[in-house]
């Protein structure tokens, strides 16, 4: 159909296609959050409430794309690693990551209640979302293990500092003087001898952030939190999954969530099918 004398500004929308057989790694991160959690109560250094709000936004959103084989969560921003070989919206980069962020930030607010059912939203959350390409499985795992160093290094600050307040009593501006120029072993040894706390005891939720794999069950697994949204897993059927499923049968698939190590070989020893399907 030729269409109205209008639809020439069409061919001013360009292609925007993420280069094939590459890997896509997709990060959101949520917006000026630092304020959000002040408006909204967010215990320090760490809201088990708020982190389990981000993973159940995550698990949906896995739910709902099966082209997500892993992803690492830590604070406000969790990273989704999608197969190389993904045809996800033919990779239209602005549809990949708009849709997205978008399923992401509504989940977050859907199911804000049920982590939060005392605090009532105050103004609607955002998040921003990007989609960055990389050639070989060593670079995805560098991502990945870039990630979970910066959730090392942010709690170990985060916990020193927040101890310096809330047990010693010291005013922010004093906490990070204290904590100034100083080295891992020196927060650990403030965290030891001050407060009696041995840092690689604590929760490795807060040490090691959250990580979600994809791993091959034979039965259809039984989730409380699985969610199913129609209209988006008819859309994430275009890639491949449900064909593959169609195809060879029922492939059952299972979440699991962990809190480990995933700097080390072992990790990728385990998982490392996630790089190479
Ligand atoms: P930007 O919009 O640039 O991302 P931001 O304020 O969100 O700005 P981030 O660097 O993303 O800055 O940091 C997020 C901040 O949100 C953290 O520094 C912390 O203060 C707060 N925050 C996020 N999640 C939690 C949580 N689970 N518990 C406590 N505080 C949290
Ligand atoms: P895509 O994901 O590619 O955008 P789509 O199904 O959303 O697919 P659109 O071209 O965006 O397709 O069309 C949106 C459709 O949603 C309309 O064709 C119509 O069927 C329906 N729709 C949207 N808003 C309304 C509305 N206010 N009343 C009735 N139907 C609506
Ligand atoms: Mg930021
Ligand atoms: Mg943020
Ligand atoms: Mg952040
Ligand atoms: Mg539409």
């Amino acid at each position: 159909m030729a269409g109205s004398k209008f639809a020439y500004v069409r061919k001013f929308e360009l292609p925007d296609v993420l280069l094939p057989s590459t890997f896509m790694v997709f990060r959101l991160d949520g917006h000026s959050f630092h304020r959000f959690s002040d408006e909204h109560g967010f215990v320090k250094p760490n809201d088990l409430r708020a982190l389990q709000l981000m993973d159940h936004a995550a698990k949906s959103l896995m739910e709902e794309y099966k082209d997500i084989g892993l992803a690492f969560g830590e604070s406000d921003e969790y990273s989704f690693l999608l197969r190389k070989s993904t045809a996800l919206y033919n990779r239209r980069q602005a549809k990949i990551v708009s849709t997205l962020t978008s399923l992401f930030t509504s989940c977050y607010v859907f199911h804000w209640p049920r982590y939060f059912p005392d605090v009532p939203l105050r103004y609607p959350p955002s998040f921003d979302g990007r989609i960055v390409l990389y050639p070989s499985e060593q670079e995805v795992r560098d991502y990945f293990a870039w990630r979970q160093a910066d959730t090392h290094i942010n709690n170990l600050y985060n916990t020193a500092f927040w101890a310096l307040i809330q047990q010693g009593g010291l005013t922010t501006t004093d906490a990070h003087a204290v904590l100034r120029g100083t080295v891992s072993k020196d927060k650990h040894e403030i965290l030891f001898s001050r407060f009696g706390v041995n840092y690689d005891k604590l929760d490795p939720r807060y040490r090691k952030g959250s990580v979600f794999v994809r791993a091959e069950t034979a039965e259809e697994p039984v989730d409380e939190l699985s969610i199913k949204t129609d209209a988006a897993s008819t859309q994430a059927d275009v890639s491949g999954e449900a064909l593959k499923k169609k195809k060879k049968g029922k492939v059952a698939t299972q979440l699991e969530l962990l809190h480990c190590d995933i700097i080390r070989d072992d990790f990728w020893e385990k998982y490392g099918h996630i790089l190479r399907e």
